[in-house]
């Protein structure tokens, strides 16, 4: 018979911190502008908390996690946690320890932030804690006992969450002036007793179990990282005075790392069990499982916004029951990267709004396997065959399946993806056609989106402002960076976007199978929500979504203008995408759509059209062993969209980061004729990079750091110039800045293009001498 205790139930890793409207942006943004005192926002906080303990409970979760909710990020409060302050934010988070929080996250006048960076493969981004061999940690409990006491208080059973000290480690980063290869791993000895100290108090203060969050364990890891995890859990586990352990793991398969939680004396082990982790399921029977330990399945994907396949969880939940003592049921991971309430969502067609699940319906379902589990399926007949009716509508809707898009997939064959001539041949052409001088000069795309711009799509919206009218204000404004583009003597011009709310988005809108939520915000950091676009069905273009823009702009000027898209990676990856289909195939469809517009575009002229990808690299899988399966897709997709062109066409494309070492083949493999990079800040690091991979086509290392509102000089610009031609020939090297100009003012935005174009003058006339 099993008793109450170990009967299954359900739980989650963590849950949306906003509040269903968003309450805490609100009170965080008012606190910055002095408009709430700090003792309103920690009410507002403790409010928000409430209300989520509260839901969970009714929808039947028995064990609520604590210390999950965050005023900025769980990582920030992971470094307060640990007291690994850094040296010039200590005394401002002396004075006031809140103020002092929020100046290590956004920086002050004085004082540079956190560097920010993105979560694992989800759009979260999280403050990299900076250590080095100076560094002292001590334990500061405050926050992680507070809030479970918070919990307890309002009756209910809690389980605090930390961030495990392993991903902590492994996420942090040297130190400002301290050695670049210096390991923050090595600070392990004096991390764990800060860990100690920190279970020690919540054991004190009532805690049963303790989560602590590894999702580094499913990254490759080297033998001695693995060697290092088994330490901090033996040496964990071996405390007398501490609650029990229960390692998360989430976001993909534990591979080695299952070894050695198993063999750990921690008590409670957490796995993912969807997508590619899914894999989980027969490692953990070939480990012989784990007697004596608690299993969390997270079998509910934690990271889509779809319903779960009821019958397929009791199916893997069923296996799981015979290779653990305990088994819960959970979401993959915390809640936190998917909207609050898909019941909110009123416009969609209510079939559609159906298939969609977010925290709450995630929650629901995981309590209902729970339940499932605990008392016979039978007791959950009708929740299980209104899901299978649910999971039947989507499978058989002309949304998800549209015969015209499928058959056009399946007749793309592989020249489709290719361009027919070789970049030799092209290049000539090019050439010819555009005439351009050496070193030519453009820019990313887009120009500031100003206030008025901003003023106007709100009006718009509202209704204050009609179609013609809204058109006017963006037309006159394309004819604005039109003009200063010709007189700032840019050889490549673009029409600036003002009219894109977002890269993403502005296609997603245009697109058949795209689907627009109105409350679905997730936190990408701070106080930054994003509401992505919904990949719900088979995509088609039924319209050109650029060309009127395009034309308009190439009407007011004889130098060329780039047509301007969002590739089909990108559009993947800041979108909730589909699940019931491989991504490649979502891709490929995604990929045609473009195609089409690739093609519109230059019939309507456009001698140099950009296809953007700023997302191939960072949805790179996390396991290496994944990696070239995706970037396979990735990039067939990215040359289906532009490889539909003539000879004299030329592709570009634009990348903004400058670490790419690992897909170095897969930008070969893109085949574009011009590609655009960040480079700035590393001082034109990544030319290099390209040119001993023997990159063979033109680059354009950017020239202009747009991450920051400084001007560089001319002479600073002319000498990233030069340093790009150590690596690049002077026939295939571009000059632009680093990134699009969205979120730069005009002023500066004029003064740099301006040494831009003074340096690529300078440095022309440099190898013409
Ligand atoms: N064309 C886009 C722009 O200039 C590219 C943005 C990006 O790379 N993130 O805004
Ligand atoms: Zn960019």
């Amino acid at each position: 018979m099993t008793t109450r205790s170990t009967a299954p139930q359900a739980t989650v890793y963590g849950y949306p911190r906003q509040g269903p409207n968003r309450e805490l942006k609100k009170a965080v943004e008012g606190y910055w502008a002095g408009r709430v005192d700090a003792d309103a926002l920690h009410a507002t906080a403790a409010g928000l908390r409430r209300n989520t303990w509260r839901r969970l409970t009714e929808a039947g979760v028995t064990e609520v996690p604590t210390g999950d909710f965050s005023l900025y990020d769980h990582m920030l409060d992971a470094t307060v946690a640990v007291g690994a302050i850094p040296p010039r934010h200590r005394a401002a988070v002396d004075a006031d320890p809140l103020a002092g929080y929020f100046a290590m996250a956004r920086g002050t006048q004085d004082v540079a932030p956190l560097e920010m960076t993105k979560w694992f493969d989800t759009n979260y981004h999280y403050l990299v804690p900076e250590l080095g061999p100076d560094t002292v940690f001590a334990a500061n409990p405050a926050k992680a006992v507070a809030e479970l006491r918070e919990a307890v208080v309002l009756g209910h059973r809690a389980r605090p969450v930390l961030v495990g000290p392993l991903t902590y480690l492994l996420l942090a980063k040297p130190a400002p002036g301290v050695a670049a290869d210096f390991q923050p791993i090595t600070l392990l000895d004096r991390l764990l007793p800060v860990y100690a100290e920190l279970l020690a108090e919540l054991w004190t203060a009532g805690a049963d179990w303790v989560q602590l969050d590894e999702p580094a364990l499913v990254q490759d890891r080297t033998p001695a990282e693995l060697g290092a995890a088994a330490r901090v859990y033996r040496e964990l586990g071996a405390l007398t005075e501490r609650p029990k352990l229960l390692v998360a793991s989430y976001f993909d398969r534990a591979g080695e790392a299952l070894k050695v939680l198993a063999k750990s004396p921690v008590e409670g082990v957490g796995l993912d069990f969807t997508g590619p982790a899914a894999a989980n399921l027969a490692e953990l029977a070939a480990v012989g499982g784990l007697p004596g330990k608690r299993l969390i399945a997270g079998v509910v994907d934690g990271r889509n916004v779809w319903i779960n396949d009821l019958e397929q969880s009791l199916g893997t939940l069923a296996t799981l029951l015979g290779l653990a003592d305990r088994v819960d049921v959970a979401p993959s991971c915390s809640l936190l990267h998917v909207p609050l309430d898909s019941d909110r969502e009123r416009d969609l067609d209510p079939q559609i709004s159906r298939w969609l699940a977010f925290a709450e319906q995630k929650t629901a379902e995981v309590t209902l396997l729970a339940r499932g589990l605990r008392e016979g399926t039978d007791t959950i007949a009708a929740d299980l065959a209104a899901n299978r009716a649910d999971l039947a509508s989507r499978a058989g809707s002309a949304v998800t399946r549209d015969p015209a898009v499928r058959a056009r997939v399946a007749a793309t064959t592989a020249e489709d993806g290719r361009r027919p001539q070789p970049y030799a041949e092209r290049t000539v052409a090019q050439r010819a056609r555009l005439r351009l001088p050496l070193l030519p000069t453009t820019t990313i795309g887009s120009f500031p989106q100003t206030t008025e711009l901003r003023t106007a799509r709100a009006d718009l919206r509202a209704g204050r402002l009609d179609q013609a009218g809204y058109r006017d204000r963006m037309e006159s404004e394309v004819r604005e960076v039109i003009a200063y583009q010709e007189k700032a003597g840019l050889d490549v011009l673009v029409h600036g976007e003002p009219e894109r709310n977002d890269m993403v988005q502005y296609f997603a809108e245009q697109l058949t199978g795209y689907l627009a939520t109105r409350h679905g915000w997730v936190q990408s950091y701070g106080t930054r929500y994003v509401r992505p676009p919904v990949l719900a069905g088979d995509i088609s273009r039924p319209a050109p979504m650029t060309v009127d823009w395009f034309r308009y702009a190439q009407e007011l000027t004889d130098r060329p203008v780039k047509g301007m898209l969002t590739g089909p990676v990108t559009m993947l990856a800041w979108s909730f995408v589909r699940d019931d289909q491989p991504l490649g195939d979502t891709a490929r469809q995604v990929a045609l759509a473009l195609r089409d517009e690739v093609t519109d575009l230059e019939a309507a002229g456009a001698a140099v059209i950009q296809v953007d990808e700023p997302a191939l690299r960072e949805t790179l899988p996390l396991r290496t062993a994944d990696r070239p399966a995706y970037l396979a897709w990735a990039t067939e997709a990215f040359r289906l969209s532009t490889s539909g062109v003539r000879a004299d066409t030329q592709i570009h494309t634009h990348m903004c980061y400058a670490e790419f070492g690992a897909i170095m083949t897969a930008i070969d493999e893109l085949d574009a004729d011009v590609i655009s990079l960040e480079a700035a800040r590393s001082h034109m690091e990544v030319a290099h990079e390209l040119a001993e991979a023997g990159y063979p086509r033109e680059v354009g290392p950017g020239v202009y750091d747009i991450h920051s509102p400084r001007v560089p000089s001319t002479a600073e610009a002319a000498d990233l110039l030069r340093a790009g031609l150590a690596a690049i020939p002077a026939d295939r090297l571009w000059v632009n800045p680093d990134c699009g100009l969205k979120t730069r003012g005009w002023p500066e935005t004029r003064a740099s293009l301006d040494s831009l174009v003074a340096a690529a003058h300078l440095v022309r006339a440099e190898l013409t001498d």
